[in-house]
This record gives C-alpha cells, structure tokens and sequence, in this order.
C-alpha cells in the first residue's frame, strides 16, 4: 500500500519534471539555433566601404581636354618672376596638379611635338604637315575602345598642319577611328587662323557635339617669337593664358562637364634659352629652353595645389589619358603620371 501510494505520488512529479526538462531543452535549442543562424549571416554580409574599396576612383573623368599653348619657354611662364604673364593659370594651379620638371624629349617643333603628345612616341615628322603620324593617336584608341563615333572626338587647333595629328600611317589604322579635326581656316593647307576663332570654335564643338576629348592649339606665343617682337611674344603668352580661362570657365559653368572633365595644359615645345643662338626668336635643338616646357593639369583625379618635380615627358600624356578613361595604348612606352593622380 505504501509503495502504490508513492508511487501515486511521484509519478506526477517526474511527468511535470520531464515537461518541463523538455521545455527548457527546446528553449535552449531554438535560443542557440536562432544565434548561430544570425551571426554568420552578420559577419557574411558585406559592408559598403570594404566593398568598393578595389573600385576605380577616376570614375568621374569623363572628358579631357588638352590645350597645347605653342612655343612659349618655361623661363616666360611658370618661372618668370612672379608669374606675371599667366595669373590665370597661376590662380588655376591651387585647384590642380602642376608638373615643374616636364620635357620634350624629342624634336622641339610643333608637327612632332604635338604627334608625342597624342601618340605617345616620339618620332621625326615634315612639320610643315605633309606627314602624318606613324602611330595612332590615344583618340584613335579611346573610339576604337569604346566604338565611339567621330564626333566624340576633336582637334581644334589655329595651325592648319596640326590636321595631320587626326590619322596615321600604321596599317591596321590608317583611316580608321579618326577624330574630327577643325584646323587653321578651313583645313590642311588653307593657312593659320587668330587664336580667339579657335577659342570659339571649341566653345562650339563641345556645346554641340559633347566630346568625350578634345585637342587644343593655340599659336600665338609661337608666332609672335618667330617674328622676332619681344613684345607681341609677351603678349602672345598673356592672351593664351586668358584663352585657357575661359575655356576652364566654360567647361566648369556647362552641367555636361562641370567636375567631370579634366583639362591639361601643355606646350608642344619651347624656344632656345636667353643668350643661345637667337634666343626667344626660334626652336627646334635640344637646348634646354627648347626642351623644358609647362604641364598642369586641372579636374577628377588629378591632386589640388600639387607641385610635382618628378620628371615626365610628353610621350607620358596619352598613357596618363588612357588610365584615367579605362583604355590602353596600343604603341609607346611611356608612363603613367601617378606622381599628380589621387592615390
Ligand atoms: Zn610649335
Ligand atoms: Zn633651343
């Protein structure tokens, strides 16, 4: 009797102990699935940051811009005293990055100077523009690339010759991917227009065409040395410097371009130093008037308020325009210009 009885007894005390055994191990398990199901998960998923950190950061260079100022010498720009003949690029320069030690490297006249500038490679041409380049131009490059129409791609320049910098002779692109070209006063052959009509019609190119590139000459510091006036040479390089600014000014005050463009300016060559041969009158030797020459480069990618004396030289412009718009050079073995690029 009393077993039956305690038995009566404990039996209910072990099923509600089993219950609620049960119940605990059911909590714990559910707690611990839910746990380790969500923490992973946490971890897994990426972050933003981390995400793009491999991302390219020159995404926002969309078109670039050279102006090739002709013929001025390094002693009559950047390092005349106090700047005074380029207070435009001067005031520039704070948002930009300036190379100070920036050369021709090869023939210092305008046809080969212009043709290392766009292909990349120094070679001796006619410059009186009856040679074309024997390499394409990174415009060639950057249509084939990216199968780009010739409108999106242009030279505007005041010296008729500068028409030969559109072709080249290679085979595979001879007559192929060539940019438009609006060059002297209608073409090859016609003669030398003024800078301020080369100004406008660049002005009108990028409003009605939107080019993802464009080439600038601008003749006049070139012109006015050979005629030997000291002073219309000074002014030569006054005028193209507020040439340069309101091409900066229009770009930046045009929603299609402003931040998303980058602009370089450069020259094709100097002029002999002071005291050598005839001096600012004329070009073409490897003095170091003739050979040092400006770089500054303005927009998306480049640093701001930058001096750069690493060494370049012109045959680095098209494989620095390449990097930044995602294409490669066919030819050339020059170098891309990090030392001024956002790192
Ligand atoms: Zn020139
Ligand atoms: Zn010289």
């Amino acid at each position: 009797m009393k077993l039956i009885r305690y038995y009566n007894l404990i039996l209910p005390i072990v099923i509600v102990a089993s219950i609620l055994l049960i119940n605990a191990c059911n909590k714990e398990s559910s707690y611990s699935v839910e746990k380790t199901s969500n923490r992973p998960f946490k971890k897994l998923k990426p972050t933003e940051p981390s995400d793009n950190s491999n991302a390219p950061i020159f995404d926002s260079t969309e078109h670039v811009i050279i102006v090739v100022v002709d013929g001025p010498r390094y002693a009559d720009t950047w390092e005349s005293p106090g700047t005074t003949l380029i207070p435009y690029r001067k005031a520039l320069s704070k948002e930009g990055a300036l190379c100070a030690s920036f050369y021709n490297n090869g023939s210092t006249v305008t046809v080969a100077g212009h043709t290392a500038i766009t292909t990349g490679i120094y070679e001796i041409l006619n410059n009186t523009g009856a040679q074309t380049p024997s390499f394409p131009s990174y415009m060639q490059a950057w249509r084939k690339t990216f199968s780009q129409p010739a409108n999106k791609a242009w030279i505007v320049a005041s010296k008729d010759k500068l028409e030969v910098l559109k072709n080249c002779t290679d085979a595979k692109w001879k007559d192929v991917f060539n940019p438009n070209a609006n060059c002297g006063n209608e073409g090859l052959g016609t003669g030398y227009r003024d800078d301020i009509v080369t100004l406008n019609k660049a002005k009108e190119v990028l409003a009605l065409h939107t080019p993802n590139l464009m080439l600038v000459n601008f003749k006049q510091p070139d012109m006015a040395g050979h005629s030997g006036d000291s002073l219309a040479y000074v002014q030569g390089i006054i005028d193209s410097d507020n040439h340069v600014k309101q091409l900066w000014d229009f770009i930046q005050s045009n929603k299609h371009y402003k931040n998303k463009t980058s602009m370089i300016i450069t020259n094709d060559h100097g002029r002999h130093t002071s005291g050598h041969l005839d001096g600012f009158i004329s070009h073409g030797d490897d003095c170091a008037g003739c050979r040092h020459i400006e770089f500054l480069a303005l927009g998306p990618g480049f640093k701001k308020n930058y001096i750069s004396t690493t060494a370049y030289s012109q045959i680095d412009i098209a494989p620095t325009i390449a990097y930044l718009l995602g294409f490669k050079m066919p030819f050339g073995n020059g170098k891309v210009m990090k030392d001024l690029l956002e790192e």
